[in-house]
């Protein structure tokens, strides 16, 4: 093994993502005020409502741009439309869902919640399957408002008031402002029925994010519509998840460690491709698996990061010097 490839191997995987989620925290929230900007196609809750952002949340732009008349969403002004969904699709196709274990604000604010529980040594809930493959169902849910209510109201058949219907109920609106100190989005709009419904679940969904995510690991992503459209293209992606079944002994110990529930992470020895829907792409499986290469990350087939007797047992050492 290159010496390279050995201390990326035996690499303790924590501290890593922790001062990688800090520095694009600080990044995609406060990048503005140093004239940073990526532009609004970012495949993570960045929101577009900060307005300090270094790079947007592509959801805020693609609601808006779906929702013009039909008939110019499908002539001139779609290859606005167009140029938008590549910009996203190049960002993704490159991290894959590293963008969630390692980039997106939201998700790591949900770490450091969970970070808070477990200083403050309070036990934290996990779904039974029932539970899972509903919840899971959810983001798809909300996948469909983001995209087909803007169709319909460009068709005419929803009112304006349902432009941005994702946005108006995402915690993101309401949440990411706050670290530039910007309270603007804490309202309620009276205006209609609809506005009133829209804003309040946005409220609602606020509270439950922050109540959710301190007792159940990365609460928010099993809803998160980002997430589910990650996946439908998730197989172009460069950077990729695999698993060789025939070096899988079935330990659970990757399943264990894995804060989204994914039980094929342990149990699926047939699949090569084992990235799965609510996967956020941490690698933490592939540091937590005992066995040489049984997991592995990969660019473009080359394997970048592989699971390892002797990186586990390293990686168990860092965990005992803290305690
Ligand atoms: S799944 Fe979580 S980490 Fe990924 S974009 Fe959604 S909120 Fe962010
Ligand atoms: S930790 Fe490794 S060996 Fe154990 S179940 Fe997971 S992939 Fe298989
Ligand atoms: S399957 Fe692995 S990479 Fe995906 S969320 Fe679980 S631990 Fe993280």
């Amino acid at each position: 093994m290159s010496k390279i490839k050995k201390a990326i191997n035996y690499m303790d995987l924590r501290k890593v993502r922790f001062w990688v989620q800090i520095l694009f925290f600080v990044f995609f929230i406060y990048g503005g005020y140093l004239a940073i900007d990526l532009g609004n196609e970012m495949p993570i809750f960045s929101c577009g409502y900060n307005r300090e952002n270094g790079g947007g949340c592509y959801f805020l732009g693609l609601q808006h741009q779906l929702a013009r008349p039909w008939d110019r969403l499908f002539g001139m002004a779609g290859i606005g439309v167009l140029t938008g969904f590549l910009t996203f699709l190049v960002w993704f196709i490159v991290f894959n869902k590293a963008w969630c274990g390692y980039a997106c604000p939201l998700g790591t604010l949900q770490d450091w919640i969970t970070s808070l529980r477990k200083m403050l040594k309070i036990p934290y809930s996990s779904y039974t399957l029932e539970q899972y493959k509903f919840l899971k169902t959810i983001k798809y849910v909300f996948l469909f408002i983001v995209i087909v209510f803007p169709l319909l109201l460009g068709l005419g058949l929803l009112n304006s008031e349902w432009r941005g219907a994702f946005c108006d109920m995402c915690p993101g609106r309401l949440i990411v402002p706050l670290f530039t100190l910007d309270f603007s989005q804490w309202y309620i709009d009276f205006s209609s029925k609809t506005t009133l419904f829209l804003t309040a679940f946005g409220m609602s969904f606020t509270a439950l994010f922050f109540v959710g995510s301190f007792i159940k690991k990365r609460f928010f992503c099993f809803f998160c519509p980002m997430s589910a459209m990650h996946y439908i293209f998730s197989d172009w992606a460069v950077l990729k998840l695999k698993k060789d079944g025939d070096k899988c002994t079935k330990c659970g110990d990757c399943y264990n460690v894995c804060d989204m529930q994914i039980k094929d992470i342990a149990d699926d020895v047939k699949s090569k491709n084992i990235l799965r829907d609510d996967c956020i792409f941490c690698m933490k499986c592939v540091a937590a698996c005992p066995e040489d290469d049984a997991l592995h990350v990969d660019i473009l087939s080359m394997k970048v990061f592989s699971s390892t007797k002797g990186g586990f047992t390293k990686r168990m050492e860092f965990s005992k010097d803290e305690k």
